[in-house]
């Protein structure tokens, strides 16, 4: 009902560049605005979208409000890299590849302006069928973002078999890298990350002392608190035009 009535809104996130602070891409974040209840955290209704399938079409809709979105901006002069995020069970949907593409066409998507966030624990087991998809989506220009890395299994071989572009670091290992044992698995991290090709996106940046420490072990993007909340879409081009004007502005 929900959907029908149009209760569903994105909100966006920026991600700026860690080293020069100048803006990289937004991600998507689903809010739903319910008739009584009011505002609705996606942390109580993803979990009651994906135990019923209904994240299919949710997840469908949040990724044409998106693209819809970029064609918006573009028409501002902001030209930002969009990231949705994307379910399991989207992804073991049959028809969800076919959806994604049409998408695209129809709404002028950009495929390389389009990145998808995927979190690890989809990947256990490695089902064939989900790495065929997603080297489909690779071969159509959409970057791969593994989502939430360092809280689910970690497992190395996906990253070696799947055609990521990015690794976001889980913003438990953010809130604690000013404690030793987490910086180092930070550093193996981006060490690993680097070697294979691949960035690294720290999720959940809070302070500037995060920031400097990100920074300095080579993360290449960040998001949180730190640059900015999750924002309203028209909120956005007054922020990408401030953020280039403080290019270079970020703390030592
Ligand atoms: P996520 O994809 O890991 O998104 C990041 C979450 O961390 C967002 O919460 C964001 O508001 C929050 N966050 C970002 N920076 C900071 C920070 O510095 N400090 C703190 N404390 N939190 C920060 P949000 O918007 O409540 O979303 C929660 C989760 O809901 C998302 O986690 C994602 O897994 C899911 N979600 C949201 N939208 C969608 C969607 O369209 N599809 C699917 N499948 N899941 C979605
Ligand atoms: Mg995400
Ligand atoms: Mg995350």
């Amino acid at each position: 009902r929900g959907l029908s009535a149009g209760e569903f809104f994105l909100m966006f996130q920026p991600q700026v560049d860690a080293s020069t602070g100048s803006p990289s891409g937004v991600e998507a974040l689903l809010r739903w605005r319910h008739h009584t209840r009011g505002l609705v955290s996606p942390g109580e209704f993803i979990p009651v979208a994906e135990e019923t399938g209904l994240i299919v079409p949710l997840g469908q809709r949040a990724l044409e409000m998106a693209c819809e979105q970029f064609k918006l901006w573009q028409l501002q002069d902001v030209h930002t890299r969009i990231s949705v995020n994307v379910s399991a069970r989207q992804l073991q949907d049959p028809h969800w590849l076919e959806s994604v593409d049409e998408t695209i066409q129809r709404t002028g998507m950009p495929p390389h302006y389009l990145d998808l966030e995927i979190t690890e624990s989809m990947l256990v087991g490695n089902p064939q069928k989900v790495m065929d998809t997603l080297d489909t989506l690779g071969q159509m220009g959409v970057t791969l973002t593994l989502d939430d890395f360092g809280t689910g299994y970690s497992s190395l071989s996906y990253l070696t078999r799947l055609p990521f572009h990015t690794i976001k670091i889980d913003r438990s290992f953010i809130q604690h890298i000013d404690e030793k044992p987490r910086r180092s698995i930070v550093q193996a991290i981006v060490a690993i990350a680097h070697s294979l090709g691949m960035r690294i996106i720290a999720e959940g940046v809070e302070t500037p002392l995060q920031l400097s420490i990100v920074r300095d072990l080579g993360c290449e993007e960040i998001q949180g608190f730190y640059i900015s909340k999750p924002i309203e879409a028209q909120a956005i081009e007054p922020w990408w035009r401030m953020q280039l004007g403080n290019v270079g502005v970020m703390v030592n």
